[in-house]
């Protein structure tokens, strides 16, 4: 074959060239594994914003309503210019609307060092950034790196570290050392806990995770968010049992007596 012949059958080696070169910068945390965006009111966060959910998780909660977020290597790589050009088009809205960015998952501190460097092109711009995390990848963030996250909107999935463990097959310890730090640290929280019947509503592990939060000096907004089965169809591509398959949505008398239950500690209940 003639060289200029074995020319013509190299394949076209721009969009792998593109790739290698995003692996890279995913490497150098100037890209990240992103699952999807939503805009959202009233959810995530105060106003308007803009929610980045990133791929990637290493928890299982038995509850979990996004099992399609688990898998990294299921995300589209975006680098954080390409997250800063989408944000920047609705940063109007955010600044009328006091909202901003949020950062959710999967687990977004699986890529911390990507959600720092778009929170802080965010702070550049003068918008809102809050964090929805799990806690159980707290350390990976400095006390430096928190002086971009305006509030964090952390998980408490349980206050007993067994139940803590049934839930989502993770200890318990990671997060209130999280919660502790943001505390110390006066970095505001949005608490949340989802009540599932026969899971996590116990008196006992409701009464933890309220003794728990009331030593948070932080707190400025304590949500129930009641279990549902919107994400049962997911959890059939995963492969894994839902072993909450059976379980129905709360009612609303316990709903009423959890939240009676956090609020006799003087949370902030929604
Ligand atoms: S931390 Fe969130 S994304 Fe991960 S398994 Fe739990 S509920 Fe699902």
């Amino acid at each position: 074959m003639s060289p200029a012949a074995a020319r013509l059958i190299v394949p076209p080696m721009g969009v792998a060239d593109a790739e290698l070169a995003l692996s890279e910068q995913l490497r150098d945390h100037t890209a990240g594994s992103v699952h999807s965006w939503d805009l959202v009111t009233g959810a995530d966060g105060p106003g308007t914003r803009m929610t980045l959910f990133l791929a990637g998780c290493g928890m299982r909660c038995q509850y979990c309503q996004n099992p399609d977020t688990w898998r990294m290597r299921d995300g589209k790589t975006h680098t954080v210019d390409e997250v800063m050009e989408r944000v920047t088009r609705y940063a109007t809205i955010m600044k009328v609307t006091g909202g901003g960015l949020t950062i959710s998952g999967g687990e977004p501190l699986l890529q911390a060092r990507f959600v720092v460097n778009v929170f802080k092109r965010c702070k550049d711009l003068n918008i809102h950034t809050a964090l929805d995390t799990s806690g159980l990848l707290g350390s990976r963030l400095t006390d430096d790196d928190l002086n971009y996250v305006d509030l964090t909107l952390l998980d408490i999935k349980s206050g007993l570290p067994e139940t803590y463990r049934r839930v989502t097959g993770r200890p318990l310890q990671p997060t209130l050392d999280f919660a502790n730090r943001l505390s110390d640290l006066g970095k505001t929280m949005w608490i949340r806990f989802v009540l599932v019947p026969g899971l996590t509503d116990d008196f006992h592990n409701v009464e933890a995770v309220a003794r728990f939060v009331e030593t948070l000096d932080s707190v400025q907004r304590f949500e129930v968010l009641p279990f549902h089965q919107l994400g049962r169809d997911k959890w059939a591509a995963t492969g894994e049992p839902y072993l909450l398959a059976d379980t129905e949505p709360p009612s609303r008398e316990l709903i009423e007596r959890v939240k009676r239950q956090f609020a006799a500690h003087g949370l902030p209940v929604m």
